[in-house]
């Protein structure tokens, strides 16, 4: 069957009426960042921040308008404040919450790991600087905010429930690693479908009710792509700033700049670009293949005036040390893989 195109899912927008201002939300101008890709449609919708929580029924209403057309495998359209740009990419991180952001005492940053879509590493990533951060002498904790696959427990080689006084849970530990995830409070074998109000309340309640003591750095994994989750985060969280994982691919690139974009338009800093399977690295000879072709996360940040971060190669190691729950950082602190996590988090240390 034949696509849905971008004019397609503008004439159907072009029926969305908000009906406070008795107009379509195309004429208003509201719709931005539209993106449609082999049936997959996501998009903007610009709203006035003191409306947000009322336009909800609004921006369900243009996601069904455009899953109705035939051609839409999905739909993804997201609430965006209008609020100004930051004065920079760099801009320092904020300390004390602004109106309508959580409190988070005893937690000095937070750190988002995003990525644009999917199995491009992001958890791998999250979990191998978290424990590289705190090799360098930080408190750290991880919260596994990837509601729609959480792996950091896996990944971590943790097992079990978390304890709870009955007020709040406490994480669990490994690596010197504190842990909380998302795939701990729900039925693994129940598949769950997460809507909109969900996630937040669910990244809320895991920021919140988490007994997660005084921390330097709370890492989060967050969904890939940009959706509720994102969204939350930009919202409610004192974020200090995002981290993108992409791998070299183009696609995964324009991908990863659709993620960096939604962090751009919120006062969320992005701290940089990490390539993750940058380049294969023979585990026989040691040869290094680029096989994805490798550098375009370099110059995608270099383009985007955000700052890259740091490669890591493809390597049997990393998927196997990751499957086995024993992080290469933890694993093999003396490899060249733990070495390419450690550059990293300083890249990042220097950045907070
Ligand atoms: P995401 O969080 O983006 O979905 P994961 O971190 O779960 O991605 O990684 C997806 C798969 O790719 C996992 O099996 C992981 O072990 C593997 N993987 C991630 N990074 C690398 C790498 N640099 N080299 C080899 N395998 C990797």
């Amino acid at each position: 069957m034949a696509r849905v195109t971008e004019e397609e899912v503008l004439q159907a927008l072009g029926a969305v009426v908000d009906l406070d201002r008795e107009q379509d939300v195309v004429s208003l101008g509201m719709i931005s960042g539209l993106a449609v890709r082999d049936g997959n449609v996501a998009f903007s919708i610009e709203v006035d921040p003191a409306r947000a929580e009322e336009l909800e029924p609004l921006r369900q209403a243009c996601e069904e308008a455009v899953a109705d057309l035939p051609g839409t495998l999905s739909v993804t359209a997201m609430l965006t404040a209008e609020t100004a740009p930051p004065p920079a990419a760099e801009s320092p991180a904020q300390q004390t919450p602004a109106p309508g952001k959580m409190a988070l005492p005893g937690i000095k940053s937070v750190i988002a790991v995003a990525s644009g879509k999917g199995g491009v590493g992001k958890s791998t990533v999250a979990v191998n600087l978290a424990i590289a951060l705190n090799r360098l002498g930080l408190r750290v904790g991880i919260l596994d905010a990837d509601v729609y696959g959480p792996s950091v427990p896996r990944l971590l080689g943790i097992d079990g429930q978390p304890e709870s006084d009955g007020e709040k849970l406490e994480p669990m530990q490994n690596y010197g690693v504190s842990c909380m995830s998302i795939g701990f409070l729900v039925d693994p074998d129940q598949p769950t479908i997460w809507r909109g109000p969900m996630v937040m309340g669910a990244l809320e309640q895991l920021l919140r009710d988490v007994r997660w003591g005084d921390l330097d750095v709370l890492v989060v994994d967050m969904p890939p792509g940009t959706g509720d989750a994102q969204l939350t985060m930009a919202q409610r969280v004192p974020v200090a700033g995002s981290i993108i994982v992409s791998t070299p691919q183009d696609i995964a690139l324009i991908d990863a700049r659709k993620g960096l974009n939604m962090f751009r338009r919120t006062d969320v800093p992005v701290l940089g670009i990490v390539e993750n399977m940058s380049y294969f690295l023979c585990p026989n000879c040691g040869h290094r293949s680029e096989i994805f072709g490798h550098g375009g996360a370099r110059e995608t940040a270099a383009e985007l005036g955000c700052d890259f971060l740091g490669e890591v190669p493809l390597h049997m190691t990393l998927r196997e040390t990751s499957d086995a729950g024993t992080p290469v950082v933890a694993s093999q602190p003396e490899s060249e893989h733990a070495a390419a996590f450690m550059a990293i988090a300083r890249a990042v240390i220097e950045r907070l």
